[in-house]
């Protein structure tokens, strides 16, 4: 790739609620700071599935999903320092921010006040769209882009890109780490590295989900405890356990009765987003003096921490590696909870 603007080959819904079909889409030329990136694998997350289908409003069509993008560096741009040709990448759910804002300043680039740039169904600063990573090929700045370190295959870190660093950064924020009980809501994409994770840094790890169907993965996992919430008898049991309580699902759940399984000064963090306003009796935080919380992803360096705390234990996603023209038929296995636990796109079949 040289100073033109170039076709790649890459999977596309040309307008909402199509199914994803092979096309090609425009990359920039490299810029003095970005890098092309070679991409290997792509996962697919839940919320890739919301956008093609436009359950969010306002899409960007054709939209080339894919924020959880591994490869390889094949070219960089004169100013690049962070990456040589030949380093093994990865990018997430965002490609720029306003990098002036206080947030962007903190290393808080998903809080951008003036919004960050996400990977697909956005615009770029020069007002392109954005294309993700259902594709071979994608150019990003150094300053997006993360090393993703030998100890994890880029196929099982793909995932980590939005899946981990989503439940990484509030199981930091709210000190998962021994001698901290901590429950974690659904065992799906989010859930799954959840629990890898919160185990990692020393927790003692709950699952608690609608059934005991995957109890089995769940301790394999690293879950110390396994409930159903369909049992109204793990409400009596469990309450007053649990220091944070991560909830990764988007069902509306009945907060006054999850909070009520907090110690007092626990936190109930969301990082799963029901459509719906959901209710809540403000007494469940007043008594025990508890905390509510929300989370999105995490910063470019907290990405960058989340990797090699992920190489260095040996964590990656547990997944369902597909060939390109599978995905139509993988969202449909998503949308009924059916892969253990996320399906990855071998971007040698685009
Ligand atoms: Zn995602
Ligand atoms: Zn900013």
């Amino acid at each position: 790739m040289t100073e033109q603007i170039t076709t790649v080959s890459a999977y596309a819904a040309p307008a909402a609620n199509a199914p994803l079909e092979r096309t090609t889409v425009p990359r920039r030329a490299v810029g003095e700071f970005d890098v092309l990136i070679d991409i290997k694998y792509a996962g697919i997350c839940h919320s890739d599935i919301h956008q093609a289908r436009d359950g969010w409003g306002e899409g960007i069509f054709p939209m080339v999903p894919g924020h959880e993008i591994a490869g390889v560096v094949a070219e960089v741009g004169p100013g690049v320092t962070k990456f040589a040709v030949g380093d093994r990448v990865g990018v997430g759910c965002m490609v720029d921010s306003c990098r002036e804002c206080d947030n962007c300043k903190a290393g808080l680039e998903q809080y951008c006040v003036r919004g960050n740039v996400p990977t697909y169904n956005g615009l770029d600063h020069s007002g392109e769209p954005t294309y993700g990573g259902y594709s071979t090929h994608i150019v990003v700045d150094e300053a997006f882009t993360v090393g993703i370190p030998e100890g994890i295959s880029l196929d099982v870190a793909a995932p980590l890109l939005c899946a981990g660093i989503t439940t990484y950064s509030p199981l930091k924020r709210f000190h998962a780490g021994p001698g901290k009980k901590v429950a974690v809501v659904g065992l799906g994409g989010l859930g799954h590295m959840a629990v890898k994770i919160a185990h990692a840094l020393g927790a003692e790890v709950t699952v608690l989900s609608q059934s005991l169907r995957k109890k089995d993965d769940g301790l394999r996992l690293g879950a110390e405890h396994y409930y159903a919430t369909s049992d109204d008898a793990t409400f009596e049991q469990l309450a007053g356990s649990f220091d944070m309580i991560l909830s990764t699902v988007s069902a509306p759940l009945p907060l006054d009765k999850y909070l009520g399984l907090l110690r007092s000064e626990g936190a109930f963090v969301n990082v799963g987003a029901p459509e719906e306003p959901v209710s809540l009796n403000l007494f469940s935080v007043i008594g025990g003096g508890k905390t509510l919380a929300g989370s999105m992803i995490g910063g470019i360096a907290e990405t960058q921490e989340m990797l090699d705390f992920c190489a260095e234990h040996g964590l990656g996603s547990e997944i369902e590696l597909i060939r390109a023209e599978q995905v139509n038929e993988a969202y449909e296995r998503v949308l009924a909870s059916d892969v253990r636990y996320r399906f990855v796109i071998d971007a040698a079949t685009i």
